[in-house]
């Protein structure tokens, strides 16, 4: 079983317009040539003809059982009726987890104004994710991506489970103390790299990793995605692969560790 919580269905080559459907039908086709069971669909923080809406996602995805979706929540832009929407998609089970995307928009993630965010998220048992770690665009300002961020919130909400999504990728060291010092936190492994790895950034990143475990622990806050499609499935498997770690460890990356923080109901699959 695998579950690949980081995926989008953005077009990131604007040359063209692809359909939200046509989007859908790749990743389902990389899932099956990949044998991954179940992904999260992660939409963005801003809506145009590249980047659906958390509505669209939601309604387009309702024929697929081995799809979900995490609400992109804008900083600059939310108002009161996504809120309502919001509110009213995870009191129907529609979406499985809120993020958010400091680094693009101006913010550090214990900021005031997402108090009622935070809150959604804990009345409804669904985590949070944040973007962290560089950015893919240069327009990206990378002090409010830093992971270190995440420890206020955290300490202030310890009820909030939250995912650090490319394990703050370049400061994975600040992410494992992040990690292991509070149990609410969560590190996903998607984005490392654009593409395909190298070799030698594969192992470099083996290194990374291994290290995280070493320091934090067993693996039970390590959650396994891909950031789909700027990371290529296959090469993330076989970059999973190499890893120097017992299989049953590898499980709680691969499947089990998500589904229990997602409620990704497995016998579905
Ligand atoms: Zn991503």
């Amino acid at each position: 079983m695998i579950i690949d919580v980081h995926t989008h269905i953005n077009n990131y080559h604007e040359d063209r317009v692809v359909s939200l459907n046509e989007s859908l039908d790749k990743l389902s086709q990389n899932m099956k040539d990949n044998n991954i069971d179940y992904s999260l669909v992660l939409t963005s923080y801003k809506v145009n003809e590249h980047r659906p809406s958390t509505k669209q996602v939601v309604e387009a995805i309702k024929g697929y059982n081995n799809l979900g979706v995490v609400s992109g929540i804008s900083y600059l832009h939310y108002n009161h009726r996504d809120v309502i929407e919001i509110s009213d998609y995870l009191e129907k089970g529609f979406i499985k987890g809120l993020k958010f995307y400091p680094g693009y928009e101006p913010f550090y993630p214990n900021d005031i104004r997402f108090k009622l965010m935070y809150e959604m998220a804990i009345e409804y048992d669904v985590p949070v994710m944040f973007h962290s770690g560089d950015t893919y665009a240069p327009t990206g300002k990378i002090k409010y991506s830093h992971p270190i961020h995440i420890d206020d919130l955290a300490v202030d909400y310890p009820e909030l489970k939250i995912v650090i999504c490319h394990v703050g990728n370049p400061w994975i060291k600040d992410c494992m103390e992040v990690v292991y010092k509070n149990k609410n936190v969560y590190a996903d492994i998607s984005g490392l790299v654009l593409g395909d790895f190298s070799d030698k950034f594969e192992r470099y990143m083996k290194k990374e990793i291994e290290e995280m475990i070493t320091y934090a622990g067993d693996p039970k806050y390590l959650l396994y995605g891909t950031d789909w499609p700027i990371s290529n499935m296959k090469s993330y498997l076989k970059f999973m692969g190499q890893l120097d770690l017992a299989d049953e460890k590898k499980e709680l990356i691969l499947w089990k560790n998500a589904a229990e923080l997602f409620k990704i109901d497995t016998s579905k699959q």
